[in-house]
């Protein structure tokens, strides 16, 4: 009989310094996922960790078997389930006293609209879960669909003339769970983004980042003008940079100036609000509407 080398690194050797996201992944040049998972990547400084992937362009990036762009283990789960199964590894580890942190990687599908049974009731729970939303605001592994993380006016291939609805309060869903830990997270902002990592990744229970994730597919957008896009939307007041702690505690990071230019600007780096032709004056009385109720929580 052959024997099988057994090739598996121990979780707690594994070396820091590796990168999280290697090179010859998949994914679209100027993919704001794979900034932020090189982002987060740096602040893992070689703590043990696993990866639930469910559909989305995260679990493509990975390549085809038997090789992987992924420098840690991962799991790929369906869309519906990745809090379940990372619920599963959390209590294994817990079971085998292993230091390993338990990260799900979603994208806003599997988050806002298809996993949000398993996230709610795994927050509810409060397991000891770090989820992390990378928002590309539609379904960009399926062909560019709307989510309800989709922006009001946004074109996407099943809302062609602009989406109608406006986009769903992610944090404000977690917030209402109790969870110990929500913020957001800007690409923009790395020492805050770089902060916010490392404390998500030291605390215990239910933890939920949200990272605006721009995607030049999806977004028709050049692909250098990501992070661009990011910091418009934090100066406009369109992405407000904040935590919030027992779903009760607000505090706002970055204070944004409310420049309607800047609005303006962030609208006419992307061709999906051409059609609907949306605009600053549109949006400006839902974002300030939306800052007075951050400020009274805050
Ligand atoms: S479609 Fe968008 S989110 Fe997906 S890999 Fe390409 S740029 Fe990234």
């Amino acid at each position: 009989m052959t024997e099988v080398a057994e090739r598996t690194i121990p979780v707690q050797e594994r070396p820091a310094g590796r990168p999280l996201l290697r090179p010859g992944n998949t994914n679209c040049g100027g993919c704001g996922m794979s900034i932020a998972l090189q982002m987060f990547g740096r602040e893992l400084a070689g703590q043990p960790v696993q990866l639930v992937i469910p559909a989305c362009c995260g679990a493509v990036a990975a390549g085809s078997y038997p090789f992987t762009a992924f420098g840690v283990p991962v799991v790929l789960s369906t869309f519906a389930s990745p809090a379940a199964v990372a619920t599963g590894l959390a209590r294994v580890a817990a079971l085998n006293e292993e230091p390993i942190r338990v990260v799900c990687w979603a994208g806003d599908g599997g988050t806002y609209d298809i996993g949000m049974g398993t996230l709610s009731a795994a927050a509810e729970r409060n397991e000891d879960v770090l989820y992390i939303c990378y928002d590309n605001e539609i379904y960009g592994n399926t062909g560019g669909q709307r989510s309800s993380a989709t922006p009001l006016g946004a074109a996407t291939t099943s809302t062609p003339v602009g989406k109608p609805e406006v986009k769903k309060d992610i944090l404000a869903v977690m917030a209402a769970h109790r969870i110990p830990y929500a913020a957001s997270v800007s690409l923009a902002h790395p020492e805050d983004a770089g902060r916010k990592f490392r404390q998500a990744l030291a605390a215990r229970g239910f933890r939920f980042l949200h990272i605006l994730s721009p995607c030049p597919t999806g977004w028709k957008s050049e692909p250098a003008h990501g992070i661009q896009l990011i910091r418009l939307a934090v100066q406009s007041g369109l992405y407000p940079v904040l935590e919030i702690r027992d779903g009760r505690q607000v505090t706002i990071n970055v204070e944004p100036d409310f420049s309607d230019l800047a609005l303006a600007e962030y609208l006419a780096m992307q061709g999906r609000f051409r059609k609907s032709g949306v605009t600053a004056m549109v949006l400006r009385d839902a974002i300030r509407q939306h800052w007075e109720h951050l400020r009274r929580q805050a």
